[in-house]
């Protein structure tokens, strides 16, 4: 993967000062990350609360990084100082690079990025961190399309090494090298991939959560299911996963993926995660889901 990313470097412009567009679990994290490995990054969201959330969670994972002597004190300050939180679009005008963490709601989205767009410079890279909506939909709001792409890291961002680059319909080959040079600055692995549904990882993932679900509608108990997997050497087995992702966040993804799969991938009835949807069982997020959380 790393030695066909190369061929993108050449024609990259550099990203000197980042911004992202909302403070939640990825935002928060994609900050942390592109402000540790050098890249000053602008934190913008729409509500004062969630900054603070976003810079208390930058603020863990730094203490964690001091407490285990791979920084100190001072670097800590430095990596803080390159977070600037903003509830404005003011020093946009200085970007490179935008990447759009907001809401997964087209509508918004794509009122977000018209904004941005005229907030920033014309070469300036825009780019969504969309689980699911098409790349070349959200780019019909923008007047740059070829500037746009995907930019999907995978939670929690610190710790996850991939990012897939998404090339939509008019995007141009600087924006894919430059957001995939930006991704390699971050130190992750980029892989450009085309648009369509579940860009790649998803596609992938979920035909193999949707074998599981089949598994438990057989009766097959998930913890058994969980514990063979973990045996077979995957971090954490499809029922823990699921939890962990959350079951709303895996529902709406599955059924994106079962409109642009349908044969592959449509369900006759209810699966498991349908249920526990019902019932409000998210994961880890709402205390319960497939397990109980203390
Ligand atoms: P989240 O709900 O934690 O955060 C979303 C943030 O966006 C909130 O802080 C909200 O205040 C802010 N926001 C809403 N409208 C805004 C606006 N107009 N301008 C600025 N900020 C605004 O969501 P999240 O889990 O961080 O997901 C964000 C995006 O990342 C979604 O598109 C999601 O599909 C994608 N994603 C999520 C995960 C995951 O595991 N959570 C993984 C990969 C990709």
């Amino acid at each position: 993967l790393k030695r066909k990313a190369r061929k993108y470097d050449k024609d990259a412009r550099e990203v000197k000062q980042a911004a992202v567009l909302g403070a939640g679990i990825m935002g928060g994290g994609i900050a942390y990350q592109s402000a540790l490995k050098g890249t000053p990054i602008l934190l913008k969201d729409i509500r004062e609360e969630s900054i603070r959330q976003g810079l208390a969670e930058a603020d863990k994972q730094l203490a964690k990084r001091v407490e285990k002597g791979r920084l100190t004190v001072g670097q800590m300050a430095e990596v803080l100082n390159g977070i600037r939180p903003t509830l404005s679009y003011g020093d946009f005008p200085q970007v490179d690079l935008v990447v759009e963490a907001v809401v997964e709601r087209l509508e918004v989205k794509q009122a977000v990025l018209a904004e941005v767009e005229a907030q920033v410079p014309g070469e300036a890279v825009i780019a969504s961190n969309t689980s699911t909506i098409s790349i070349s939909r959200l780019a019909d709001s923008l007047k740059r399309p070829q500037r746009f792409c995907g930019m999907h890291f995978f939670n929690p961002v610190p710790l996850m090494p991939l990012v897939e680059v998404i090339r939509g319909r008019q995007t141009d080959e600087r924006t894919i090298a430059t957001t995939v040079a930006y991704a390699r600055k971050m130190g992750k692995t980029p892989i450009v991939v085309n648009d369509c549904p579940g860009f790649l990882v998803n596609r992938v993932l979920f035909p193999y959560l949707a074998g599981f679900t089949r598994l438990l509608a057989a009766g097959i108990d998930f913890r058994r299911i969980d514990r063979v997997m973990e045996g077979f050497g995957w971090p954490m087995g499809p029922a823990y996963l699921l939890d962990v992702v959350g079951i709303d966040t895996a529902v709406h993804a599955r059924n994106v993926l079962a409109e642009g799969y349908p044969e592959r991938m449509k369900e006759e009835g209810d699966t498991a995660i349908d249920v526990l949807l019902r019932a409000g069982r998210l994961g880890q997020k709402s205390g319960s889901g497939f397990y109980a959380y203390e």
